[in-house]
């Protein structure tokens, strides 16, 4: 049953995701301007005996935006409290969450671009005051009290930095973008993954993998424990070593090409192509791929335009020269009259 395999796949991965999370700055991989930024934010801070301000972590899923929030409040000594701008449905919601943080205590808004618009507005004084106007009674007792609040943190990460209100936006002091990692990070993330689950792997195994997981730690993990099952059924002579030829095995099992695209993101470069190269509308792309736009622009396509296979353009997407070279197809010319 697909349903259920695709579920429990989904369980260990977010269990593997919670293994693997690095605890603090030391063992965070890459992203080294960012680090260096938070570093200074938060001593500094220390010395005012302050919280540190308000930040906002934007970039595509599963580059460390939740494992960085984590690391500030491990860093800082600080509770977090985590919850996602689809979750506060209503300013009551979010009310309940304010008045119960402590001094200096973080909130972590994941998804923050999805927050309802009255659920935002009421964030603006929280976040800029450190108070907010809550309803109390109703009809014609209704009045206006404002609470005051503990001097909190918020913490938001986005995967559409674009899609936040300019309002919202200008109230973090503290705005840093995660980019892809280069496959040299993603092969230090893979090498100690490996060692935290006893994983036996050697460099051009843990090489194939980092090269080809779309600079993103998280998938690098998961390809990681998908190639162990390969190597653990398909080693030979019983070794269940992940070397080159059972990670480019499994790579490709996983339906990942040589310049790490997966299926999704070949489909999706065919589909401009076929269109003529483009440009292309969002929605027929969607369409003919089967998947939903906001997911082909948060996941597929912020790769595919960075490494070079898509263009964005005010009147669509529009295919490159390299994205003919990758499929293998001649670019057709317009016919001649
Ligand atoms: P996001 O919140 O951006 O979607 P996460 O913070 O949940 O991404 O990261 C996904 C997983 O990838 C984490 O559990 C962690 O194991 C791994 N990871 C992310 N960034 C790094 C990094 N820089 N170094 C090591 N592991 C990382």
């Amino acid at each position: 049953n697909e349903g259920v395999l695709s579920s429990s796949a989904a369980i260990e991965d977010s269990n593997l995701d919670l293994t693997l999370r690095p605890k603090r700055f030391n063992d965070f991989i890459g992203q080294d301007r960012i680090k260096e930024n938070l570093h200074i934010y938060i001593k500094a801070a220390k010395k005012r005996g302050e919280p540190i301000d308000h930040v906002l972590f934007s970039g595509p899923p599963g580059l460390g935006k939740t494992t960085l929030s984590q690391i500030i409040a491990s860093e800082t000594n600080t509770a977090i409290r985590t919850t996602s701008g689809p979750i506060l449905d209503k300013p009551a919601d979010l009310a309940g969450i304010l008045t119960n943080l402590q001094q200096g205590e973080i909130l972590f808004i994941d998804e923050i671009h999805r927050l309802n618009t009255n659920v935002e507005e009421y964030l603006y004084s929280a976040m800029e005051d450190f108070s907010i106007d809550i309803i109390i009674d109703q009809g014609q007792k209704a009045r206006s009290v404002k609470i005051n609040l503990q001097r909190f943190t918020l913490i938001g990460a986005t995967t559409r930095e674009g899609l936040l209100t300019a309002p919202l936006r200008s109230r973090f002091g503290v705005l840093e973008k995660l980019e892809f990692y280069p496959w040299e990070d993603l092969y230090k993330i893979v090498c100690n993954s490996a060692r935290k689950l006893a994983i036996p792997i050697e460099v051009k195994g843990a090489e194939a993998i980092a090269k080809r997981s779309r600079g993103t730690p998280r998938i690098a993990n998961r390809f990681l424990r998908r190639i162990r099952d390969v190597a653990q059924v398909l080693g030979e002579d019983g070794k269940d070593v992940i070397d080159e030829k059972i990670a480019l095995r499994g790579l490709e099992m996983l339906g990942v090409d040589e310049n790490g695209l997966c299926e999704m993101d070949r489909k999706i470069l065919q589909t401009v192509v076929k269109s003529g190269g483009g440009p292309i509308g969002l929605k027929t792309i969607a369409v003919s791929v089967n998947e939903q736009e906001d997911t082909i622009e948060e996941v597929y396509e912020s790769f595919l335009i960075q490494r070079g296979y898509l263009e964005k353009t005010p009147r669509g997407r529009i295919a490159t020269k390299q994205t003919y070279e990758h499929l293998g197809v001649h670019k057709q010319m317009p016919a001649q009259k």
